[in-house]
């Protein structure tokens, strides 16, 4: 078998950033280290064509079984936007495989793919390249599905990707890796699928530093994103990231969440903080209401963690901190939110802050175990009866949003409400996400009081930044298949 991994992360929720997919880069390694040859094309979607043929055909040769695998963690439907290709390539190698991971529910009406990866995979990956019997993972035969329902977290490690020059990376990548995999924590609208995990498989500093050094060293790349759900949930996993960090040879700007209320409680990790100085940080705060805190298990009160917020900007002058908060939650109420956002922008403690409403959803079809938060799975024993469906969540049929009531609220209001919030308080905070942020400090457009700008011109002028990368990317990669690959099989 050779080969060819397609992945498309940019038509998700920041199409205007240019970062690479740590899923596609982790099954790319894997293949590798299992002795096939791979090659990986990023942004498949914006390929012509014409160009994505050719690549496919310079790359495979007359292999005579290849496989494509493509990978989209936004947008399954990306796979709709090559499937002149995928049918002119079928009928080139008629025993071509193509096979999909990055999606967590599957959706029968995705036609084109044979073998559908649900969730994370790298378990079920290794036994299907190694023609072990599928059997406890398969979920669906046709087309064959398949999940895993027992992670064994000495295959699953955290992720840190193997960079290769044929990925023509650029100081103006941003790179993940993990810490560790699993979170001990459950929260009630949690659906990280290893939550709960009693063993939290962890990587070592000195392999992260090394990490650290070659992209830099190599590439030049200085953003990177540690895509852990919760870096700080021990001292020690956030102490590995700490002392990768310590003595490197450049400074790195790393993005992240973090839980505020356990740095509350473990104010320890501050000098942490202070050692890694992150080049900006979520935290999920969800309520800054007592009770509303409490109901969805967290201690993240206004009363209790603003003294932490103003000690991490002590500490850290230069991390850009976004906070999370949902709207309708049990417990709170429209006079709190609006007090407590107040006093997050008269006392500058969050840099940003991101609302949104309560949403809770459920799938039609199969998910990977953990897709449904304890929310999700007993709305009515959580205090939100469900009262009918909403809308398909994001456009995707397979997935359906959920009228739910609070005691307070409910799916329309607490949507009403967050738009209303936005615009409120749009001229006095910023509302984008961390991954913004650090994205776009990547391509030179970062401000802290970026909310001063209207938000399409700085949209537009990393939208004009990152498509320049992919195209230039694109011709890169495209000139390596055609000088590297078997030229006489290439037809275009
Ligand atoms: S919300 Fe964060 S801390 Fe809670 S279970 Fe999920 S990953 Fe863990």
């Amino acid at each position: 078998m050779k080969f060819l991994v397609l992945s498309e992360n940019g038509n998700g929720t920041w199409p205007y950033l240019y970062y690479r997919g740590m899923g596609a880069l982790e099954l790319h390694k894997r293949i590798q280290q299992h002795g096939y040859q791979s090659t990986l094309i990023d942004w498949f979607t914006v390929w012509s064509p014409d160009k994505l043929t050719s690549a496919i055909q310079a790359w495979f040769g007359d292999e005579v079984n290849p496989v494509i695998a493509i990978s989209t963690p936004f947008d399954i439907t990306d796979v709709y936007k090559i499937k002149e290709v995928l049918a002119q390539a079928r009928t080139r190698y008629p025993n071509l495989k193509v096979i999909h991971g990055g999606s967590r529910t599957y959706n029968p009406q995705i036609k084109d793919i044979d073998v559908f990866f649900l969730g994370r995979s790298m378990q079920v990956f290794d036994a299907w390249l190694k023609g072990t019997d599928l059997t406890v993972y398969t979920v669906n035969t046709d087309p064959l599905v398949l999940v895993n329902k027992n992670f064994d977290q000495t295959v699953d490690t955290p992720v840190l990707p193997k960079l290769d020059d044929n990925d023509f990376l650029t100081p103006y990548d941003i790179l993940g890796f993990e810490i560790g995999v699993g979170c001990k924590f459950n929260c009630t609208f949690c659906n990280y699928e290893l939550r709960g995990a009693k063993v939290t498989t962890l990587t070592d500093s000195y392999t992260l530093k090394q990490y650290f050094e070659e992209a830099h060293a190599k590439y030049g790349i200085r953003y990177f994103f540690a895509a852990d759900d919760t870096p700080n949930e021990t001292d020690d996993k956030l102490a590995i990231l700490a002392d990768a960090v310590d003595g490197l040879s450049f400074k790195p700007k790393i993005t992240a969440y973090s839980r505020l209320d356990i740095i509350t409680g473990r104010p320890q990790q501050l000098e942490l903080y202070r050692r890694i100085q992150f080049d900006s940080l979520f935290f999920g705060i969800e309520s800054f209401n007592n009770n509303a805190s409490r109901l969805v298990r967290k201690k993240s009160d206004i009363g209790s963690v603003e003294q932490t917020l103003k000690d991490l900007r002590r500490l850290c002058p230069d991390t850009f901190t976004v906070g999370g908060i949902i709207i309708g939650l049990n417990g709170d109420s429209e006079s709190s939110i609006r007090s407590s956002l107040d006093r997050v922008v008269e006392q500058q403690l969050l840099d940003s802050v991101q609302l949104y409403p309560l949403s809770i959803s459920r799938s039609r079809y199969i998910t990977d175990p953990g897709y449904h938060s304890a929310l999700d799975n007993d709305p009515a024993g959580n205090g939100y009866p469900i009262t009918g469906l909403l809308e398909f969540h994001r456009g995707n049929s397979a997935v359906q949003n959920l009228n739910w009531t609070s005691d307070w609220s409910n799916s329309i209001d607490a949507g009403e409400l967050s738009q209303q919030l936005y615009l409120d308080y749009r001229d006095k905070i910023n509302t984008i996400n961390f991954m913004e942020y650090t994205g776009l400090n990547a391509l030179g457009l970062a401000k802290r009081d970026l909310y001063l700008t209207p938000t399409q011109v700085w949209q537009s002028q990393a939208m004009a930044k990152s498509s320049r990368l992919k195209l230039n990317y694109i011709d890169k990669k495209l000139n390596w298949l055609l000088t590297n690959s078997n030229q006489s099989c290439i037809v275009v």
